[in-house]
């Protein structure tokens, strides 16, 4: 980075100097052969006579953030056989490392958290209609991992009523994770981290939930967010569900009788609102990812860590976690997308085969290939120069 050779070469500069005292310079080149200092010959002596001050730092300022999908650890509801072993504490266990390995790491809590009661929701279709309640303890699982903000808009957030919103949002706030996406009373979420401030909002189109096809009131969040702070963070829940519905229609998508919105036309026009970065899920799959306007949009990160009652056969199994670093403006930098799969019997575990990041080459080469965006076969996203 330009600005962090220019400070290391001017530490070089500094103690070379002091070494020079009386003698005149004019100009030095960086000790590792960077380029020539752009630094006024003053400041330089100024420096070398003051060389125990430090110059001030000029590292420009990035952040990273990691975005996963769908999330439910294991169900008590309707029997406590949909519990994982353990009481859930090896689920993340495999990925926790990768998951606390930046600034903010964002994921879909795709259910509730009470350990008993609440009111089931009524299915119209049960063949089609799961209804998930984790116990309390497992809060803790989601903090260890390192997540900071949790999106409750989704299908699944009000499976238990008000009371199973009321306790999943007390279970969060005790382990100090935020969360947003309840519409009328947890539309936003903010953190302040090392002087950076991140704002996050959640949509999905459910009952209570933030609603993905409001685009005007979605641009209406984005836009305070903007106003308040540095980095605006959008997770969606949206787009027909299943491995025939991998590709990005760029149009209203409907499943099940249910209009699951325009994924295409509500992230870029997010982006036109103020969003830095859209994590998308939703269709249980992987789907492509683009930059728009510099900006990462990630259409579905597919299922994260979903035991028990989810299907994880063939691609439903596979899916990313994208770690992206922006710049203190929210415009996108690099980033890395670490492949997992699920077994019916464990969370996510690396893929050895690395399926996700060939998927998600294949589907985005498909859906945009307008976009800047380039997927390595390592894994690593960069913008195409
Ligand atoms: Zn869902």
């Amino acid at each position: 980075m330009i600005l962090k050779s220019l400070q290391k070469g001017f530490r070089h500069g500094s103690l070379f100097f002091v070494g020079m005292l009386g003698l005149s310079m004019v100009a030095f080149r960086c000790a590792d052969g960077g380029d020539e200092l752009p630094v006024k010959e003053s400041t330089v002596l100024q420096s070398a006579v003051t060389d125990t001050v430090p110059p001030p730092d000029t590292t420009p300022v990035t952040v990273e953030l990691i975005g996963v999908g769908d999330m439910m650890l294991g169900t008590n509801y309707p029997s406590a056989s949909y519990l994982p072993p353990e009481g859930g504490r090896t689920m993340l266990a495999d990925v926790e490392a990768i998951l606390q390995d930046a600034d903010i790491t964002v994921g879909n809590l795709e259910g509730t958290i009470l350990d008993s009661g609440g009111t089931p929701k009524r299915c119209n279709n049960p063949a089609a209609c799961y209804v998930f309640r984790s116990p309390e303890s497992y809060g803790q699982h989601f903090a260890k991992a390192g997540f900071d903000f949790l999106s409750l808009a989704n299908n699944h957030s009000g499976d238990m009523g008000a009371a199973g919103r009321t306790k999943t949002k007390e279970v969060l706030n005790e382990q100090g994770i935020k969360y947003a996406g309840l519409a009328g009373s947890d539309e936003m979420a903010i953190i302040e981290k090392d002087g950076i401030k991140y704002g996050f909002c959640a949509f999905a189109p459910n009952r209570g939930t933030c609603d993905i096809r409001n685009i005007p009131r979605a641009e209406a969040i984005v836009r305070e967010l903007a106003e308040q702070t540095d980095i605006v963070i959008v997770s969606f829940h949206g787009g027909a569900e299943g491995s025939s519905h991998q590709h990005v229609p760029r149009a209203t998508e409907t499943y099940y009788g249910e209009n699951r919105g325009d994924v295409y036309k509500f992230s870029h026009a997010l982006i036109d609102a103020g969003a830095d970065v859209i994590f998308g899920h939703g269709p249980h799959v992987t789907r492509a990812m683009e930059l728009y306007k510099d900006r990462l949009i990630c259409y579905s990160l597919g299922n994260f860590c979903t035991y028990g009652r989810f299907n994880v056969r063939g691609v439903n199994g596979i899916a990313p976690i994208v770690k992206v670093t922006l710049d203190q403006e929210g415009v996108f930098q690099e980033g890395m997308v670490t492949p997992i799969y699920q077994m019916k019997t464990h969370g996510p575990k690396l893929d050895d085969q690395k399926r996700a990041i060939s998927v998600l080459q294949e589907l985005t080469e498909a859906d945009f290939p307008e976009t800047t965006l380039v997927i390595g076969d390592d894994g690593r996203l960069s913008k195409k120069q």
